[in-house]
Parts: C-alpha cells; sequence; structure tokens
C-alpha cells in the first residue's frame, strides 16, 4: 500500500460522499441534521432505523422529549412529554448540557416499554 494509493482511495471515498449528500432532497437550499427517516433511507439504503422512543430538544434549562412522529425543527411549536408547549429553536451546545426534565425521562421510559411489549 503506497501514500499515493491511500490518497487516491480517500478522494474517491470523499467524491461518493459528497454526491450522495447532493443526491439528497435539500429543504431550503441545505442539509439540515439530524436527518429524518426519509433521508436517512436514501444516505444508508437498506438500513432500517430502529424507531426512536421521544426526540429531545433543550428549552428553558431542561431537556425535555416530545413524541418522535416528527424530528422538531427550529420555527416549530410542540407539546412535551411533560405538557409543556415548546417553541423549537436552534441550541447551542451549551444548551445541550442541560439536565434531562424528569417528567419527559419517566414517560419515555413508559414509551419504550410500550413500544418492547408489542
Ligand atoms: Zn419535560
Amino acid at each position: 500500500m503506497s501514500d499515493t494509493n491511500g490518497s487516491i482511495s480517500c478522494a474517491n471515498l470523499l467524491d461518493q460522499a459528497v454526491a450522495m449528500l447532493r443526491a439528497l432532497p435539500f429543504r431550503r437550499g441545505r442539509l439540515r441534521f439530524p436527518l429524518d427517516a426519509e433521508e436517512i433511507r436514501m444516505l444508508f439504503p437498506g438500513l432500517e432505523a430502529e424507531k426512536p422512543v421521544a426526540y429531545w430538544r433543550p428549552c428553558g434549562g431542561l431537556r425535555h422529549g416530545m413524541a418522535a412522529t416528527e424530528v422538531p425543527r427550529p420555527g416549530q411549536e410542540r407539546r412535551t412529554l411533560c405538557g409543556e408547549l415548546l417553541n423549537i429553536v436552534d441550541a447551542s451546545e451549551i444548551d445541550w448540557l442541560a439536565p434531562t426534565c424528569e417528567t419527559c425521562w419517566t414517560a419515555a421510559i413508559a414509551l419504550r416499554d410500550a413500544q418492547e411489549s408489542t
């Protein structure tokens, strides 16, 4: 294995990754994370994502959970598992360090147990 071959392989892999990303349906011109289920299926064909129990978003000093029916996007108003109505915003890295809402956590565990028993 020479350095030249190694760097060609890496460049090819990068080209493939860029081509795959460009093939994704972009919303408002750019890819946003987390990816939704449709984007994951396009990026990783054949890989069936495990259904999440809840999505978590920091707000007001706590990380709250919300139903996994749809990925929470900034600008949306979503009901948390503890019953609050949140305006979803772009959270900073610091916001994600907030402790988890105990009520949401308990509700998420109950949802997980309900999923596993079906
Ligand atoms: Zn909560």
